[in-house]
């Protein structure tokens, strides 16, 4: 059995809705399918997941939400009329939705709107059984799920039958209508994969797979065909927007496969993402700009027992969060992300952790990125020299190397300014 999971793009129309039908009645294999609500059908439109946004921000500042909705509406309903669905209930169901935000149901009912309009009218057009995520998948309020989402699910779904859920949203503890975060339909599909025991979990979406570098650097980047889970989590991590990072949870207990396809090319085979990698060498570079560091520095700093714990603790009290460390025999560096804290947040900080521990120096530098080279085996790869005489030849200042701490990843410090040339020296040095 197969889950499909179909994004925003491929479900922003009518014609993009017929293909979607026909990728589902190809394969007698795909019974459930996970949707987005309609997403972008040109650079200027709006996604209906915005424009749900945009109405419950409408009603909290006092007004009503009766004039934006009607883009809404009308989107749908001309969705609707092209894919000759007759169904009188659509229009119902739109105008209890607007009643519903303007009574101020709050943000997570008005978001969910988009996903579950969405799978209502798609499952009309498939003559499939419509699965409303609300009664079956509980959401913690961590963002987590509750494991007894998986039972209900399970429960739910009769053999024989094919069905359509809405992604992103299900249901609190206390029985309320609650989001992921934003892209989280992706998630929902994980879940549905792992709930039906299926052999594969299918992500449909506007590109043809996960690419080795970011293709409006590389116009002619390559697709990686196979990534294990570790090599995807390490490649979102670097900046490459793959697959939404809490969604290989649910899948990597169960071991499903994930395959990434095109739904404007299916004949395209995709990324396969699996447990184990099938690569060899590089399989992907990215870089994640926006960032600062924080180096300090102190004789036998690390002779005083839980030092590191108190530093990231106070680290934490002006809100800074490391997202990359490195360690030296008496200093640490942490890289952060640049927004988390403004220069006199920065400055105070300094000041108190200077004073309190004693430090020798403490600095706080803008204007850093960390280039990530991911694939399997990388702290036995080679090929990292190359790539690194690469950047050597392209006046790439390197400023930290984590290299070892993960096997599948190699962390260089560079900076800000250097990130799309490191990017193109090391593809055309190693991934060409
Ligand atoms: N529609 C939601 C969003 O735009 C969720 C999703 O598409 O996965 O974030």
């Amino acid at each position: 059995m197969i889950v499909s999971k179909f994004g925003g793009s491929s479900v922003s129309s009518a014609s993009q809705i017929k293909k979607v039908g026909q990728i589902l009645k190809s394969n007698d294999k795909r019974v459930a399918v996970v949707v987005s609500a309609p997403g972008k059908r040109c650079d200027s439109d709006e996604k209906i997941t915005d424009l749900l946004y945009k109405c419950n921000a409408l009603v909290q500042s006092g007004k009503s939400c009766k004039e934006l909705f009607k883009t809404i509406q009308e989107r749908f309903i001309s969705i609707a009329n092209e894919l000759n669905i007759k169904d009188s209930d659509i229009e119902i169901k739109l105008d209890e939705v607007r009643r519903l935000i303007d009574a101020g149901k709050g943000s997570n009912y008005a978001a969910s709107r988009g996903e579950y309009l969405s799978g209502y009218l798609i499952s009309k057009y498939l003559n499939w059984e419509f699965l409303d995520p609300a009664e079956y998948l509980v959401i913690n309020s961590d963002n987590t799920v509750n494991e007894e989402s998986y039972s209900n699910l399970r429960d739910a779904f009769k053999g024989g039958k094919k069905y359509v859920i809405p992604g992103f949203y299900g249901k609190d503890q206390t029985g309320e209508i609650k989001t992921f975060t934003r892209g989280g339909s992706d998630i929902t599909g994980s879940i549905i994969s792992r709930a039906l025991g299926a052999e594969l979990y299918e992500n449909w979406t506007d590109v043809s797979g996960v690419y080795a570098a970011n293709p409006r650097l590389i116009t002619d980047a390559k697709v990686i065909p196979y990534l294990s889970y570790k090599e995807v989590r390490e490649l979102s991590e670097v900046g490459a927007s793959v697959f939404h990072e809490e969604a290989i949870a649910p899948v990597v207990d169960a071991q499903i496969p994930i395959n990434i396809r095109n739904t404007n090319a299916p004949e395209d085979e995709g990324t396969i993402i699996s447990p184990s990698s099938k690569g060899c060498g590089i399989s992907g570079v990215s870089a994640k700009d926006g960032l600062s560091r924080i180096s300090l520095r102190k004789l036998m700093l690390f002779k005083k027992s839980g030092m590191r714990h108190k530093l990231l603790t106070m680290l934490h009290i002006f809100g800074i969060r490391p997202c990359y460390s490195l360690f030296g025999i008496d200093s640490i560096i942490w890289y952060f992300d640049s927004s988390m804290a403004s220069d006199s947040v920065c400055e105070s900080m300094c000041k108190r952790i200077k004073e309190e521990y004693d430090l020798d120096s403490i600095t706080v530098d803008r204007g850093y990125a960390i280039l990530g080279l991911v694939g399997p085996e990388m702290d036995k790869n080679l090929d990292v020299i190359d790539a690194l005489d690469a950047l050597r030849k392209n006046d790439i200042n390197i400023v930290s190397i984590n290299y070892g701490a993960s096997d599948s990843s190699v962390l260089i410090g560079i900076e800000e300014k250097d990130s799309k040339q490191a990017v193109k020296a090391v593809y055309d040095a190693v991934l060409r």
